[in-house]
């Protein structure tokens, strides 16, 4: 049982800007993903050994390879490394409370010559049966560089998606110690081609300064994972309770 958080700190209106500039960056990422490189091979999942009761949890590390997202303006620190290092906290995380983890990557490639064969890619894992719940994890890019602290989307119409989101944001600000801040409904590819409950988690911004200097940090690192797999956890509770709200 939670009180509703109401967003404190930041205007709708500034929200709304967000949202556009997200879309703006996302059209711009896929005009940048058609030069060929090497990449890793196209995971294979072997469903047969996931056990049959686990949950099934897929991170999906944004970016990689020719696509590296936003850059820090301090440190200069590349997104899609930030979103690996982590992913795989995140994945350590829950692995250790039980949940079966599937990764769209593990290393710095992408997992698809152009961004979109590596779309296609990270659909095909999102789409598997047995995934449970869908994790994207991303940083932010704003031109204000005073708008800080994370973010968690949700596809806009799901319902479970909202619920995860609701809960996710407000753990990962409790274990930070950030301000609250609403869970946001958004139409992204991620959020949208997965059959299972999906949200995009985006730590903090990189055009911020005090939040890439905390990002780049283990410690920092640590509190968000432990905020999201909390987050997870909560909304699991809630929905074996039938408390929907
Ligand atoms: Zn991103």
């Amino acid at each position: 049982m939670r009180k509703r958080i109401n967003l404190r700190g930041i205007s709708d209106l500034l929200l709304t800007l967000l949202v556009i500039f997200g879309t703006i960056s996302l059209a711009w990422i896929g005009l940048t993903g058609t030069k060929s490189v090497p990449v890793s091979a196209e995971p294979a999942e072997d469903l047969s050994n996931i056990p049959s009761d686990a949950l099934v949890i897929l991170i999906d590390a944004g970016h990689g390879g020719f696509d590296g997202g936003a850059v820090g303006s301090k440190t200069g620190v590349v997104e899609a490394d930030l979103n690996l290092e982590v992913s795989k906290k995140l994945e350590n995380e829950l692995t250790s409370r039980g949940c079966y983890v599937i990764m769209t990557r593990s290393d710095a490639d992408a997992i698809g010559e152009t961004k979109n064969k590596d779309m296609q890619a990270r659909k095909a894992l999102m789409q598997l049966e047995r995934v449970d719940i869908v994790i994207s994890i991303h940083m932010n890019k704003f031109k204000d560089s005073t708008v800080s602290g994370p973010m968690v989307f949700y596809m806009k119409g799901s319902d479970r998606g909202r619920l995860l989101a609701e809960s996710v944001i407000f753990s990962i600000c409790e274990k930070t110690g950030r301000p609250q801040r609403a869970a946001n409904p958004e139409d992204l590819f991620v959020l949208r081609v997965p059959k299972a409950p999906s949200i995009l988690v985006e730590c903090g911004f990189l055009s911020n300064s005090e939040d890439e200097s905390l990002l780049v940090t283990t410690d920092y690192q640590q509190k968000l994972v432990k905020g999201i797999a909390d987050g997870i956890a909560d909304f699991l509770a809630n929905e074996k309770n039938g408390d929907t709200e």
